[in-house]
């Protein structure tokens, strides 16, 4: 028996919350195959073996390039048999969840998403899953032997435990079904940091007061090689792109840090930060609710704390 882990990629590299899944399953114990589709970097596939697959596939077929989910369940339903797979491990992505579901209706396997633990096994094999966005935990048992687990990001360290492995082309055949769904053209986020894989996030909110202000916070995220996002009046009212707006109904990130500033910490931005690892809230307002779900926080003026915060940081380095 081996564990499966499908690897999503983007400009060529594996994404950070697939080294955490390959990263879980290489915990889980049994040996790990990944698996890549479409074009990806010879030497990130290779570098997978470092942080536990024992063996590395890669299913090249150009139209495997944009992340069509038929075609790419089929791929997985099929190495999983090829692989003699019982477990698949992927990241609980836009991609990765979907995939997941169709997966585990083709192959008959009991699935969990968004999971943030190790199983338990004493007594079957459970495990933990973040709900109701992030606010409680639900466990729940994986009956069948077939088990899909899509990982919440940040669930698992990516930490270098082998070495680099040789990577094995995997042919695909796949039909006209597969590609029942087209996708004409697809347009991407532009910026130096991708804001749903981004390590540090430096956010602003209406406390910004306007668009004019941005260049500090910009200048913030450039030193720290963040990502910037805001809250969802900040791009309702076109000072930021839509793509940036944080929260509830935008993007959920889970980075390392957080960094929001003039932000009042309303609980559907809560919602969309509440998985990063460490908060740091810069608010005027002693009282701003924000304060109680910071690691740290500066109570000041975002323009006189945050260029002062960048010098410090500058010099730091
Ligand atoms: C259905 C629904 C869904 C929603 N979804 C989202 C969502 O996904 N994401 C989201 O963000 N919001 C969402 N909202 C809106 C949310 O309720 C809040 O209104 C919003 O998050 C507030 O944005 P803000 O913190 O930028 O602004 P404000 O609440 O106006 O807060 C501004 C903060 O800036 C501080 N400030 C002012 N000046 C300075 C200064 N010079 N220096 C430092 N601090 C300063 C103030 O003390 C204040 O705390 C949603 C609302 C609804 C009803």
């Amino acid at each position: 028996m081996s564990i499966l882990v499908f690897v999503e990629s983007a400009e060529g590299q594996i994404k950070k919350t697939s080294l955490e899944a390959v990263a879980y399953a290489h915990a889980l114990g049994s040996p790990v195959t990944a698996i890549a589709l479409g074009a990806v970097d010879q030497g990130a596939l290779e570098a997978l073996g470092k942080y536990g697959a024992q063996k590395v596939l890669h299913a090249s077929d150009a139209r495997l390039n944009e992340g069509v989910i038929q075609a790419y369940t089929s791929v997985l339903v099929k190495a999983m048999q090829d692989e003699n797979a019982d477990i698949l491990v992927l990241a609980n992505s836009s991609l990765g969840t979907p995939v997941a579901a169709r997966v585990a209706i083709k192959t008959g396997a009991s699935l969990a998403t968004n999971v943030t633990d190790l199983p338990e096994t004493s007594s079957g094999f459970v495990v933990k899953r973040s709900i109701y966005t992030g606010k409680a935990f639900a466990k729940v048992e994986l009956k069948n032997q077939k088990k899909v687990i899509a990982l919440k990001k940040n669930a698992a360290e990516a930490k270098e435990v082998g070495s680099n492995v040789t990577v094995t082309p995997y042919a695909v055949t796949l039909s006209d079904a597969d590609f029942a769904v087209k996708i004409l053209s697809s347009e991407k986020a532009t910026g130096e940091v991708l804001l749903p894989e981004a390590n540090i996030v430096v956010s602003g909110g209406r406390g910004m007061k306007g668009a004019e202000h941005w260049g500090i916070l910009e200048e913030l995220a450039k030193t720290l090689h963040a990502a910037t996002g805001c809250s969802k009046p900040v791009s309702d009212m076109g000072w930021r792109p839509h793509h940036e707006h944080v929260g509830q109904t935008g993007v959920k990130v889970a980075p390392q840090l957080y960094i929001a500033v003039g932000i009042s910490g309303a609980i559907q931005h809560l919602a969309g930060v509440n998985s990063s690892k460490y908060i740091v809230v810069i608010n005027k307002d002693a009282d701003a609710p924000f304060f109680k779900a910071a690691d740290y926080g500066i109570v000041g003026d975002a323009f006189d704390v945050v260029p002062k915060l960048t010098e410090a940081l500058k010099a730091a380095k």
